[in-house]
């Protein structure tokens, strides 16, 4: 059996979740959080970090620390994990959507300034599968409008645009540790930035907003988003390994690309000269073909139980959002494609050679079978 994807725990992680347990601090209170949110913004390359929950929760920490709230739009990607929209929406704010370019699967960036107005606070910028979207335009834009720019690296890490990590470039950037990200502290997210007044916006908004001077004394509307010392211990010992988990990722790109490239029914993932991919999910597309589908090649798959995905659904064809009344008659070719017929393959770092050979021989069998 291969799996889709399956965490490598580092070491260094029983020994220091054991310093957990014999010095008492499970909470949120403890030396590993800190040790981790230095470590982390030290490798992205930003002046802070502040971790949290998950994910979704540095998303909506990070658009509540920059004011975001009923009234705004946040432009964001059609095709996406949901989180972005779900934090947009958790403030009161209204998310528009852009469609995405047919390369990448990021954002197509020749749209975004069309659908810029008066109310437009912030950009979520999603590096999907792990290919960086085109910051520099973006970049551009935020200043030329006066935007924010937020990137959601989750899917991301290690990845590096024009030879910055990305992460580093937006005026906010958030990662999630969710199980099969590239590090993992079980459940888990951060916030990374540079501007000191926002650092310490969501340090207080994450725990509370407890006045400096007298400790339950609230200062605003405020979460318990706090990442707990435990989940940091696992997440120190996983980032002392990132290097070798980013290896292993694009190792792993390399055989499936080396045996899948003459295959002309797949587009391959791309990796444009200015990117460096990490490759979270080694994604390709089954092209349109009277003979052979997405599905067909999955059933094959299955059938020697080797675990695939289907890329994610868009935005506007998501129940959640369309009973909220939202993108009723919107349209994004490109997402509505490839969200069709795009999967990602076993990309698990314990994934080795012969294993993704195997993969690639039993999709190779069902094109010369038709
Ligand atoms: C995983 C993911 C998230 C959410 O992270 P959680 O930790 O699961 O909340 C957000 N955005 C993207 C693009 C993701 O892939």
């Amino acid at each position: 059996m291969i799996p889709i994807a399956n965490p490598i725990f580092a070491k260094n992680t029983s020994k220091y979740l054991n310093e957990c347990l014999k010095t008492g601090w499970v909470s949120s209170k403890g030396p590993f959080v800190e040790r981790f949110e230095r470590k982390f913004a030290t490798y992205v390359g930003t002046k802070y970090a502040v971790s949290c929950t998950s994910g979704t929760a540095a998303l909506h920490l990070s658009l509540v620390a920059l004011n975001v709230g009923p009234g705004d739009e946040v432009i964001t990607t059609a095709f996406t994990m949901i989180s972005p929209v779900f934090a947009i929406l958790y403030t009161g704010a209204t998310p528009v959507l852009l469609d995405v370019d047919h390369m990448t699967w990021n954002m197509d960036v020749s749209q975004i300034e069309k659908k810029i107005t008066k109310k437009t606070k912030a950009i979520i910028v999603v590096h999907i599968y792990g290919h960086p979207a085109d910051m520099d335009p973006i970049m551009a834009l935020a200043k030329k409008y006066n935007l924010f720019v937020v990137e959601d690296g989750a899917e991301a890490l290690g990845s590096e645009y024009k030879g910055r990590k990305i992460g580093s470039i937006g005026h906010v950037s958030c990662f999630s540790f969710y199980a099969n990200k590239l590090i993992t502290t079980g459940e888990g997210g951060m916030v990374v930035t540079s501007n000191k007044n926002i650092a310490g916006t969501l340090g207080s908004l994450r725990d509370m907003a407890h006045s400096p001077r007298k400790r339950f004394i609230h200062m605003q509307l405020a979460f318990n988003y706090r990442m707990t010392n435990f989940q940091a211990a696992l997440g120190l010992a996983q980032l002392e390994i990132v290097e070798k988990l980013l290896v292993k990722k694009r190792r792993i790109a390399y055989y499936y690309t080396q045996f899948l490239k003459h295959q002309e029914g797949l587009q391959l993932p791309a990796e444009l000269s200015w990117a460096k991919n990490s490759y979270w999910m080694y994604a390709v597309l089954v092209k349109k073909s009277p003979k052979i589908s997405k599905s067909v090649l999955q059933a094959a798959l299955a059938d020697k139980h080797i675990g695939t995905r289907d890329f994610f659904v868009p935005m506007h064809q998501q129940p959640a959002l369309l009973s909220l009344g939202l993108f009723k008659n919107d349209r994004y070719p490109v997402a509505e494609d490839i969200s069709k017929r795009g999967m990602y393959l076993p990309s698990g770092p314990h994934i080795n050679r012969s294993e993704i050979k195997t993969v690639c021989d039993i999709i190779q069998h069902q094109y010369e079978r038709v």
